[in-house]
């Protein structure tokens, strides 16, 4: 038996042979709760529902940086996006489950009741019973400043050790995850760019606008100057987490550990093997510092 959310497990958890597949993609509601900042979300909800939900309030939780993927799988499986530097992981935001469990109860999990359980959905995978609704805690997010800073993708050791360097020193407003990848063929990615593998830094900052604009034009800035790197940098300004969710972001191919170090030999061993997108965090902030439950 199978238990399938959103249907984005690359390793196809969402699915069975030969056997039952208990799909909740019928039970997307979500309803969200201002007064108490708070979202319940039905089991079945991608991360789009919920940001469509949720920002019509001004407000946001932790979610996946793809509006497509599922909760279900995200959640369970510990989860991290655009606001983890200011909000930590999607399993700090979430207040409590309620759960069908294997011999057919039907509980709710939260940290005063079934703690042990609830210490194990929030990471432990999709194996401790069926999650019929989530409630997560939501944050003040109106309109982010976000988009890709390019590069040549030979150029990965250089931004990566830069980036290391630049978002540790950064505010937690700021988020950013570094990928190589295959430019999806697509708005906001410039035409002459389509499919071509690069590598850069996807920008996500809820904060003050004149903030955004300092940190963004120190990316500029890096952009011109990273010797081997000048010249290839684009950034692209949108509004609203729902622009940041490419749509048509690509996942194949196996690869080893993305370094944060940026070590060339690992480097190259990524770029070899890259064929759709791959992606490495080294902004910690908020996360390192959320109370082991
Ligand atoms: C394109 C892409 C982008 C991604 N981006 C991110 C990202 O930004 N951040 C991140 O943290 N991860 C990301 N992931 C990984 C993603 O979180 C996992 O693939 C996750 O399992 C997807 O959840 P799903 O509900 O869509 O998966 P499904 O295939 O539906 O399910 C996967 C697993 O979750 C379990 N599950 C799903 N729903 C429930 C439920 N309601 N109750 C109990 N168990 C359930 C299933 O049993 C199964 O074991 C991404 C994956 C892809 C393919």
């Amino acid at each position: 038996m199978a238990v399938r959310g959103g249907a984005y497990s690359g390793a196809g958890l969402g699915g069975c042979d030969d056997g039952l597949v208990i799909d909740l993609s019928a039970m997307h509601g979500v309803r969200v709760d201002p007064t108490m900042r708070t979202a319940r979300v039905e089991g079945g909800c991608t991360w789009g529902d919920v940001d469509h939900a949720s920002h019509a309030f001004g407000l946001a939780t932790v979610s996946g940086i793809i509006s497509t993927t599922g909760v279900g799988g995200l959640t369970t499986g510990g989860g991290h996006g655009h606001l983890t530097r200011q909000c930590g992981l999607n399993i700090d935001n979430l207040l409590e489950a309620d759960l069908v469990l294997a011999d057919g109860r039907f509980v709710t999990v939260s940290d005063p009741q079934y703690p042990d359980l609830f210490w194990a959905i929030r990471g432990g995978g999709g194996n401790f019973g069926v999650a019929t609704s989530f409630l997560f805690q939501l944050h003040p997010v109106r309109l982010v400043n976000a988009g890709p800073t390019l590069w040549e993708l030979e150029h990965s050791a250089a931004v990566l050790r830069w980036y290391r360097d630049f978002l540790t020193a950064a505010p937690e407003s700021l988020n950013g995850f570094f990928a190589s990848l295959s430019v999806p063929p697509g708005s906001p990615f410039p035409e002459h760019l389509h499919n071509r593998m690069m590598c850069g830094v996807v920008w996500c900052h809820n904060g003050p606008e004149q903030e955004a604009r300092e940190l963004l034009a120190a990316v500029h800035d890096a952009a011109e100057t990273l010797p081997e790197a000048s010249g290839s940098a684009r950034t692209i300004r949108d509004g609203g987490l729902k622009g940041v969710n490419f749509r048509r972001y690509l996942q194949k191919g196996p690869v080893d550990d993305l370094p944060v170090t940026g070590t060339t030999g690992r480097v190259s061993s990524v770029q070899r093997r890259t064929q759709g997108t791959r992606r490495t965090n080294a902004n910690h902030a908020a996360w390192s510092r959320m109370p082991e439950k």
